[in-house]
């Protein structure tokens, strides 16, 4: 898919050294993919992660600031100097923190370093929910019911969009994320109220009160297109995901492929995303998040980044994405056509979390005992060993457990095994949790829908 020795041999390259401007989990996988590059990695961290175990593998690591995110992974300043003082010529960002600011894509141009990403105009576009839908639309691929426009201040105006799109319907923040800033609404007389409410919460979390409504699709599915693509106009999709195991909102196991979805169905889709890339002169990898329901897709948002959930399809395509992301920043030429990527058996990503598997409230602490399963098929992507403090100031994501086998009632049975077999102690984590979903009969069949797990959480209390 890539150059052959002598044509990257003669390429310039734009970079032989990367900060991960990230940690945990995400920090080591891009630390391996360097690696694996020959390029040559700059680790940082804050206070409370100066025990790091990715630091070993890394050329230079730097402590940049306090254990707060905002004052160290959040802090543009203190990253761009990291890198300027160790020579790093590109800045990934992983997921969460910068990874989807345009300000600090741009910055990091304006710098005359490279970053890992799609730039600064494609974030903010896509970063822009409303701008997104307008972009989508236009490029032809398919919306959810309603307005590509702000919802205005006039309440009469609101009711009678509103009312033209059909109860229930859902009012989301345009600079939403992370499963906030929206509400649902299944009446008319809920309408005011619920608008306000979001407004306010979306002034205070997102900087801006610019509010969009669409219909509220009832049992949807959660299903999502990968993209990869390169700075020379060359586009393709790697394959879908299924992420409807979800809890607030959040994703909590996804699988690829998404379960029973016939190719001629998904296949103009992925053709239409792949479009939608050229149009807008997308670089990198990205994700289509699409709801599916009653054999139809429904664009919701488009994710600029890597995401959490990429090594399913890494598994299922044979490609290294992460791999992949940096030789496109690179500037190199994606080599692969569209017929030759393929889906191979099944797989699963569980999110193993340090939280109650009860409640569900964070658990921080030191790792006293871990056990790691191990065999063919089974791949962890972590950071955390014996020892390890897990610390309250981030997300509560410490490792991955990924499966893959030939179907996906294999591919479950393996994740069931590889569940038996991993051990932590010291932290409360949501392995129990996560193993009685793996037992259910409804997830087994497949194609539950993205209330499932709520409701099964529910009937379990
Ligand atoms: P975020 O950027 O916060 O992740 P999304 O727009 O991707 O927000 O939506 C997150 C989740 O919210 C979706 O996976 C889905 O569960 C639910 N959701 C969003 N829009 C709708 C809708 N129109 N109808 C039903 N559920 C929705």
């Amino acid at each position: 898919m890539l150059e052959t020795p002598e044509q990257t041999a003669a390429a310039e390259l734009r970079f032989d050294t990367v900060l991960i401007a990230n940690r945990g989990e995400i920090a080591a996988r891009i630390m391996r993919a360097c690696r694996d590059l020959g390029l040559k990695a700059v680790a940082i961290c804050s206070e409370a992660d100066r025990q790091a175990p990715y630091s070993e593998a890394a050329d230079a690591f730097l402590c940049i600031g306090p254990s707060s995110a905002g004052k160290s992974y959040l802090n543009q300043d203190a990253i761009l100097l990291a890198a300027r003082l160790t020579g790093a010529g590109a800045i990934h960002p992983g997921y969460g923190f910068l990874s989807e600011n345009a300000a600090f894509a741009d910055a990091v141009e304006r710098a005359g370093l490279v970053f890992i990403g799609p730039a600064a105009s494609s974030i903010a576009t896509m970063g822009d929910k409303i701008a997104a839908k307008r972009a989508m639309m236009a490029a032809g691929v398919p919306c959810v019911p309603g307005p590509d426009t702000a919802l205005p201040d006039e309440p009469a105006s609101v009711e009678r969009i509103a009312l033209e799109i059909g109860y229930p319907v859902i009012v989301k923040a345009s600079g939403g994320g992370g499963g906030r800033g929206m509400r649902v609404v299944p009446e008319a007389d809920q309408l005011q109220e619920a608008i306000a409410l979001t407004r306010e919460e979306a002034r205070k979390a997102f900087g801006s009160p610019s509010l969009y409504m669409e219909k509220f699709l009832q049992h949807p599915r959660h299903i999502e297109i990968q993209v990869l693509c390169d700075d020379h106009g060359n586009a393709v999709w790697l394959g879908h995901r299924d992420c409807s195991m979800q809890r607030r909102h959040q994703k909590v196991v996804e699988e690829a492929p998404a379960p029973g979805i016939a190719p001629d169905i998904i296949q103009p889709v992925g053709m239409a995303c792949v479009e939608a890339c050229r149009q807008i002169g997308y670089r990198g990898v990205g994700t289509f998040e699409f709801l599916y329901e009653d054999g139809a897709f429904y664009f919701i948002e488009m994710n600029t980044r890597l995401q959490v959930e990429h090594p399913v399809t890494e598994m299922t395509s044979g490609l290294d994405i992460v791999q992949a992301q940096i030789n496109t920043a690179q500037g190199r030429v994606l080599h692969l056509a569209q017929r030759d990527v393929t889906c191979e058996g099944h797989s699963f990503e569980c999110r193993i979390n340090a939280e109650d598997p009860e409640n569900f409230l964070p658990s921080a602490g030191v790792i006293t005992h871990l056990a790691l399963p191990q065999g063919p098929g089974i791949r962890v992507d972590t950071h955390i060993h014996a020892g390890y403090k897990v610390s309250p100031y981030y997300d509560s994501l410490i490792a991955k457990l990924i499966v893959h086998a030939p179907t996906r009632a294999k591919a479950m049975a393996r994740m069931c095994e590889a569940l038996a077999g991993t051990e932590i102690d010291g932290i409360a984590t949501n392995l129990p949790f996560l193993r009685a979903l793996f037992e259910d009969d409804a997830f087994a069949r497949g194609e539950t829908d993205i209330h499932y797990l709520e409701q099964w959480l529910k009937l379990r209390r």
